[in-house]
């Protein structure tokens, strides 16, 4: 193979990027892995201002667990051989949600038994159903654990025989089955809260999905790691170029080659060649088909199928370094979901809005006399782009700011704004700079009660338009977040081993 031949050429070295060229690497390919940035991970990075240093986006990450009781991504690490450099703090609550209408809060601890006690005494008469929602989960991971076992092609008798439940429940959304199986509407919003992580309404989230994902924090609990998101993501760059692999950052890819409807390699931006006949795209579709291929190499499908799904949540964020400790504040826990309602559906209307006060916020000590409170936000829809200019950018930045802390401030009862040693407001602007995807989404493809996790997953493979050429990551049929896109790059390299080399 000459030099500028690659087994395999991954774009992108985002959290799936990653994992797609090292699972590779291991296997004994030789990959290229390519990014615009100067650094990998993508979103998974970290950023310094004064003396804090700001982790840019993992404030939880699901299906870890640990070494005793391993979820997927420690399994995926372990394999790649950086999981014993990583260790686990598990976050003692698995979240805490206010509702400002009401003025009601309400704290859940990890554990299926404590959960449920929990549920019972905010909710009485709401354990019978919490507990068929908690045999329905188990179902739905083993149902899902056999859907990777099968690389997406399940026996639909074996889906019959061995998890008949979830396939009773896997076409509906969280709603109507939580409504199915008779829980009250007050447990229902509350179990719903983690709705913003996936980005879509419980009227339109998948049941199979959600209930994958909040079991595993019930259960495992959030975890946060001894390390940030970019020394794992620096942990995945270097194992993978200890491996063998090649890696290239400050290379934007301008352009993949494609004949006959089948890839043949890219051009990067500083006009560089390389050749491959299987490329793993950690860049979005859109960007793929609207920018990278040729408009004549793009299949009439790719495009129909770019018109049907819609963009994801956008985000805001503001990063806040303090110069006082979580105590000295008055506030003990680590993450709280602010949300004017619990009603998921009025809320991701509401979320149309930029000044929509709802947010989530973490928190936590940083050294012994200070602390870093990050304040997130999501806003679907295009009012940002519609309100942002050359002139008001600025100007528009801090008064969201001012904005989501004041919201902050006033539902908790503190006082933050006196104890800012240091401010950063991250917009979907500036998203869109350092992802490189289109609008600064920061979440993918919305998913809708038509488009969701399983039937991506089930027509993941059909959905390869050109021969060679698949996508990994945040766009990936595992749709967003860090488990999510760290497992599918691990997929998607997997079944590119698959393919004829
Ligand atoms: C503020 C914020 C908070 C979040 N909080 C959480 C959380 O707590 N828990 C959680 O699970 N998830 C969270 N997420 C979501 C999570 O960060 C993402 O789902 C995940 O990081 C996406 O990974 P990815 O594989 O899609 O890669 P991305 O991070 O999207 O990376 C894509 C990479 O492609 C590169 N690229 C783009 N164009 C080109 C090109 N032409 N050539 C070469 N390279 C290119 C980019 O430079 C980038 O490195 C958060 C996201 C944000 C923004």
């Amino acid at each position: 193979m000459k030099d500028n031949e690659f087994d395999t050429i991954v774009i992108g070295a985002g959290n799936g990027g990653l994992t797609a060229a090292l699972t590779l690497q291991k296997k004994g390919k030789k990959v290229l892995l390519l990014d615009k940035g100067r650094v990998p991970g993508g979103f998974a990075s970290s950023f310094v201002r004064g003396r804090f240093e700001f982790e840019a986006s993992l404030h939880e990450l699901c299906e870890y667990g640990d070494e005793s009781n391993p979820g997927e991504v420690y399994e995926i690490f372990k394999e790649l051989g950086i999981a014993k450099s990583l260790e686990t703090k598990i976050i003692p609550e698995t979240f805490c949600v206010y509702e400002t209408s009401t003025n009601s809060y309400y704290e859940m601890p990890i554990g299926e038994e404590k959960f449920l006690e929990k549920m019972e005494s905010y909710v009485p008469n709401s354990k019978e159903s919490m507990t068929i929602f908690f045999s329905l989960c188990k179902e739905v991971q083993a149902a899902f654990k056999y859907f990777n076992e099968t690389k997406g092609h399940p026996d639909s008798q074996v889906l019959m025989e061995k998890f008949p439940r979830f396939m009773v429940v896997a076409p509906y959304p969280v709603e109507k089955v939580l409504k199915e199986i008779k829980m009250p509407l007050r447990a229902r919003q509350i179990l719903e809260t983690y709705w913003s992580y996936l980005g879509s309404p419980a009227s339109k989230l998948s049941f199979a999905h959600y209930a994958s994902m909040i079991y595993s924090y019930i259960i495992k609990g959030p975890v946060i790691l001894n390390k940030n998101s970019h020394q794992i993501s620096l942990a995945l760059s270097e194992e993978f170029e200890n491996s063998g692999g090649t890696v290239k950052y400050l290379t934007g890819v301008r352009e993949i080659l494609v004949n006959n409807n089948e890839v043949e390699g890219i051009i990067t931006k500083d006009n560089q060649k390389f050749l491959t006949k299987h490329i793993i795209s950690n860049i979005s579709p859109n960007v793929v088909f609207e920018k990278l291929i040729k408009k004549e190499n793009v299949p009439l499908r790719a495009n129909q199928l770019l018109n049907t799904r819609i963009l994801g949540a956008r985000g805001i964020c503001i990063y806040l370094g303090l110069n006082k400790t979580m105590e000295e504040l008055g506030l003990k826990n680590y993450s709280y979901f602010i949300y004017q309602t619990l009603n998921s559906d009025i809320e991701y209307k509401r979320m149309h809005s930029i000044y929509n006060g709802n947010l989530v916020a973490t928190l936590k000590n940083y050294g012994k006399d200070s602390s870093i409170l990050c304040i997130t936000s999501l806003v679907f829809g295009d009012e940002f782009t519609r309100l942002v200019n050359k002139e008001n950018y600025f100007e528009i930045k801090e008064k969201i700011a001012e904005h989501f802390v004041s919201s902050f401030e006033k539902n908790l009862n503190v006082n933050i704004k006196d104890a800012i040693e240091e401010i950063e407001i991250a917009t979907p602007l500036t998203f869109a700079r350092y992802g490189g995807h289109p609008d600064g989404v920061i979440y993918g493809y919305l998913a809708t009660s038509y488009d969701n996790l399983l039937p991506r997953i089930m027509t993941e493979e059909q959905e390869i338009f050109i021969k060679g050429l698949r996508f990994c990551g945040g766009f990936g049929s595992r749709l967003s977040g860090y488990s999510s896109a760290y497992i599918n790059g691990h997929q998607e390299a997997l079944k590119t081993l698959g393919e004829d080399f």
